[in-house]
């Protein structure tokens, strides 16, 4: 089930590192099924099992949704050249508003969802947002894509991400890599999200070289190393991970924001995923927050730990 991008990773190529790409896009229709494999994998014998094979249907509905889906609309020829002079994210997430295609979207990933095994509460809440209209449904997309989603809602919200993440790498998919820019620190260059997680990457002509990973689009972003997601603060900075653990994750922490942002190892192991292993992971953060730091990454299916 698991599809890999094998023709474009090398793991002998070790030191060869040229010119790692700027961006690499989602392609949509691997992304989410190779990422219900991983939370099936991941699932095993884990503390968080039912959540994990929740999150591995969520994945599955993500991608069956897509099926014969018409293509979304992307901003305008224009409105995307003036985002890339003036170094902003090719679409503005803060401006989104539902269209027919999101709303198929989000409709279907809705009815595939009522095959997954879950608790109560979470079917209650499906229940509630299948009931609900179109202006509750846009309220709550605004919620999601504003990150402020109202703890007594959680689970409603996180059918609507999911819904969200399919459309918006359908969307990221579209582009043409070539034609993102650099928008700031740790910001997406096509949607303007925070990283989820980061990754350092094992891939041909990029080995060993860091990607931010969005939680949203699904788009990969190179950033430099050893350097704060959060403050890009390249001062101060440690990595911590759990005890006896495969070296796969860490958290990057820093001391000038007191903040941290998880580094998945996919050099070691090609199949980390940048959302799937950050909820597997949730140990390191309880581990890390701890020590008094606050977590930074923005991981829709982690929202409220
Ligand atoms: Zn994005
Ligand atoms: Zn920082």
């Amino acid at each position: 089930m698991a599809k890999t991008d094998a023709p474009q990773r090398d793991m002998t190529s070790i030191g060869e590192v040229a010119n790692p790409p700027f961006v690499r896009l989602p392609e949509p229709l691997q992304l989410f099924s190779t990422r219900a494999a991983r939370f099936r994998y991941l699932a095993e014998g884990h503390d968080l099992r039912p959540y994990l094979l929740f999150l591995a249907g969520i994945s599955d509905a993500q991608d069956r949704a897509q099926g014969d889906l018409p293509t979304p609309d992307l901003p305008e020829p224009d409105a995307l050249r003036r985002a890339r002079e003036f170094g902003m994210p090719a679409f503005d997430r803060a401006r989104f508003a539902p269209d027919p295609v999101f709303e198929l979207t989000l409709e279907r990933v809705l009815a595939l969802a009522e095959g997954i095994d879950m608790p109560e509460a979470a079917a209650a809440a499906l229940a509630r947002l299948r009931a609900a209209g179109p202006a509750a449904r846009a309220d709550m997309v605004r919620s999601v894509l504003a990150y402020a989603i109202p703890m007594e809602t959680l689970a409603e919200h996180l059918y609507a991400a999911a819904a969200l993440q399919v459309h918006f790498a359908r969307l990221a998919a579209r582009l043409d890599a070539k034609t993102l820019v650099p928008v700031g620190d740790a910001v997406c260059p096509v949607c303007g999200s925070p990283p989820a997680t980061s990754m350092v990457v094992g891939w041909q002509g990029a080995h060993g070289t860091r990607y931010c990973g969005c939680g949203l689009c699904g788009t990969l972003w190179n950033y430099v190393r050893i350097k704060c997601t959060l403050c890009a603060s390249t001062a101060g900075i440690s990595y911590q991970e759990i005890d006896g653990g495969a070296g796969t994750v860490k958290a990057e922490i820093c001391k000038n924001c007191n903040g941290y942002v998880k580094v998945l190892h996919q050099h070691l192991d090609p199949a980390v995923d940048v959302i799937a292993d950050d909820v597997a992971s949730l140990g390191l953060d309880l581990l890390v927050r701890e020590t008094g730091f606050r977590r930074g990454g923005v991981n829709p299916f982690l929202v409220g730990y």
